[in-house]
């Protein structure tokens, strides 16, 4: 006998499985595919334990026909492809033919299906094995359950994370597919907890409100670039609504989520210059692309793309995002309160307020010339009193100008004394002893600003200024149970938050070393911190570190901010106050060092 043989079925569906299954989350996207392939209004998605114990989808859609039932948990089965031809649609979402087959060998499947005309019918299958289609009563649709996923196969088991981390890919999955169709309604529900309830909307940015929560959604600029038959409409965040990692980028083709490396390239260059190094916009993005230009069958999870014109996508994305930031100024010198938040009564006063104590901190022209040998930007008087957007580093009554034409000397106070100027409203230049040192002011400030923080955290001593008017944020319940899981470590920080109805919370302090960084901006950057934390990683000196870092990253004076010759100063004398400040909190230099040796080399004067 011959040694070649066909494989048997459950060995073809596992090596399918190995595909298309990988972790809850993949299941929960395939169903999901599936529901939405069956044109519903509605779709409800349940998991308990990240999706491990159960994952229950439910739609309100066609349904399957009783004698279909056990074709659809076959491989190869789909009534979505008559032909080869078929391949080219993207309309239909899943067509492979193999997800419920897959699924179904390695957890016990229960389906629950019921056609417009039909009676109801259930089908389970477990481990592979058919039990057998029954009639059952049930509502038109489907309903499919997945139940203990992996439970047989301990070597697929052992891949799993922590019911925490495989929840966040699962709920990662459904939100990008609620965010491909904001025209059904969707739920979801995790623990018996509902996490998102979100009606059906016209309106793209109306469903991220409901994610996201209208702050951020409000704040969304408008993208859109058509060139002859393709078409690009994005809703990106402000330059200033940045964030530590990409989680706020969403991209669609089609009706379904996809991921490419240069169309989230044209996007980062259109971003280029108006984002310090690092950080990631926000962006929501559909493309609409004839079929015949894409091809979604490279990857068996189908979120890979191939274009047939990459190019002239790139220059059409690029172009979009261009064009949506070239309507703003980014507010390097002045950033005002946003609008949402005028909108709260007695806010207009508490800014008022703001505006007066910056007028007061903001130096006078003496002041500022007093370093007469420096070429001083000619800066609009108006300009330049409402400064940075970080805190005030010195108070300028006490303001020492330099005087001494010698080299640096030491102060008393063991500080060497430096001349220092800024140039570019980014840089500071300094006279040392050794030569020249070149410093980048945000960096140094973060530096700055996370060692104090931490030096006053770790001493118990965070001096919180209350909020006169305190601030509500209203979250996602997702961002909602991330902040109210470290409301410790924030407080502790000087960050006063309570939970406040919903999923709003509300801030009463901050710490005043932030200075008038908006309560919201803190909480928005830590949120985002700890999401890219390991769900499993929030060990307490992570958390404690991300909250720093957020804290220092926003707070800090920016590039473009113009600096008095005070704070120049008190920021240069504070590199040698705290540990670590040649670098940033992120490890990036803060300074480069130009030293006499090296400059009387380049001179030829040795
Ligand atoms: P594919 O989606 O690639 O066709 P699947 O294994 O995911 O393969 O599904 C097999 C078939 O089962 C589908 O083609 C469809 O006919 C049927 N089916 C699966 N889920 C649903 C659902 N929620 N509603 C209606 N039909 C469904
Ligand atoms: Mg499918």
């Amino acid at each position: 006998m011959g040694k070649i043989q066909t494989l048997p079925v459950s060995v073809i569906n596992r090596i399918a499985a190995g595909e298309v299954v990988e972790r809850p989350a993949s299941v929960v996207k395939e169903l999901l595919e599936n529901a939405l392939d069956s044109g519903p209004t509605r779709v409800d998605a349940e998991l308990e334990q990240g999706g491990i114990a159960l994952i229950r989808i439910v739609d309100d859609g066609c349904g399957i026909e009783a004698e279909d039932l056990p074709l659809a948990v076959s491989p190869h089965a789909t009534s979505k492809l008559q032909c080869a031809d078929d391949l080219d649609d993207i309309k239909t979402l899943g067509f492979r033919g193999e997800a419920l087959a897959s699924i179904a060998e390695v957890s016990r499947v229960l389906i629950r299906t019921r056609t417009a005309s039909g009676t109801g019918s259930r089908l389970e299958v477990d481990g592979g094995l058919n039990r057998g289609v029954m009639p059952e009563g049930c509502r038109p649709g489907t309903s499919v359950e997945v139940h203990q996923l992996f439970s047989k196969i301990p070597a697929r088991r052992a891949f799993l994370k922590t019911p925490a981390t495989e929840w966040s890919h699962a709920s990662e999955a459904f939100v990008k597919t609620a965010l491909a169709h904001p025209e059904i309604a969707f739920s979801l529900t995790h623990n018996r907890r509902r996490v998102h309830e979100l009606p059906a909307v016209d309106d793209w940015r109306q469903r991220i409100a409901d994610l996201y929560g209208n702050q951020l959604a409000d704040r969304l600029l408008h993208a859109k670039e058509v060139d002859d038959d393709i078409s690009v409409v994005a809703l990106i965040g402000r330059p200033e609504d940045d964030m530590a990692s990409g989680r706020f980028q969403h991209f669609f083709i089609g009706g379904r989520p996809f991921r490419d490396r240069s169309i989230l390239h044209a996007v980062q260059e259109g971003y280029r210059g108006r984002l310090l190094s690092g950080r990631q916009p926000i962006v929501f993005l559909q493309l609409h692309v004839p079929l015949a230009h894409v091809d979604v069958n490279v990857h068996p999870a189908k979120t890979e793309v191939r274009f047939r014109d990459p190019g002239r996508l790139h220059r059409l994305v690029l172009l979009a995002v261009r064009s949506a930031l070239g309507g703003i100024i980014t507010p390097t010198v002045f950033n005002p309160p946003s609008s949402s938040s005028s909108a709260v009564p007695g806010l207009a006063a508490a800014e008022a307020i703001w505006k007066r104590q910056q007028l007061a901190a903001g130096g006078n022209e003496s002041d500022r010339n007093s370093f007469q040998d420096v070429p001083l930007h000619d800066l609009d008087k108006s300009e330049h009193t409402f400064i940075s957007s970080g805190p005030k580093l010195f108070d300028e009554e006490n303001d020492s100008s330099i005087k001494q034409e010698n080299l640096p000397g030491t102060g008393d106070n063991g500080i060497p004394e430096e001349r220092a100027f800024q140039l570019h409203q980014r840089y500071l230049v300094v006279e040392t002893k050794e030569g020249i040192e070149v410093i980048d002011q945000h960096a140094l400030h973060e530096r700055v600003l996370y060692e104090q923080l931490r030096e006053r955290m770790s001493n118990g001593a965070v001096e919180v200024q209350p909020l006169l008017i305190p601030e509500q944020v209203e979250l996602s319940s997702l961002e909602f149970e991330a902040v109210t899981s470290h409301l410790d470590v924030l407080s502790e920080a000087g960050v006063k938050v309570e939970s406040f109805g919903g999923t709003t919370v509300v801030v009463r302090g901050k710490p005043a070393l932030v200075g008038r960084t908006s309560a919201s901006d803190i909480i928005r950057e830590v949120i985002d911190r700890l999401a890219a934390l390991d769900a499993d990683g929030g060990d307490h000196r992570a958390v404690v570190d991300e909250v720093l870092h957020s804290l220092s990253c926003r707070a800090a004076i920016k590039a473009g901010d113009p600096l008095s010759q005070a704070e120049v100063d008190t920021l240069v004398a504070d590199r040698h106050r705290y540990p670590g400040t040649r670098h940033c909190p992120h490890g990036r230099p803060t300074s480069l060092m130009l030293s006499r040796r090296e400059l009387d080399k380049q001179f030829r004067r040795t």
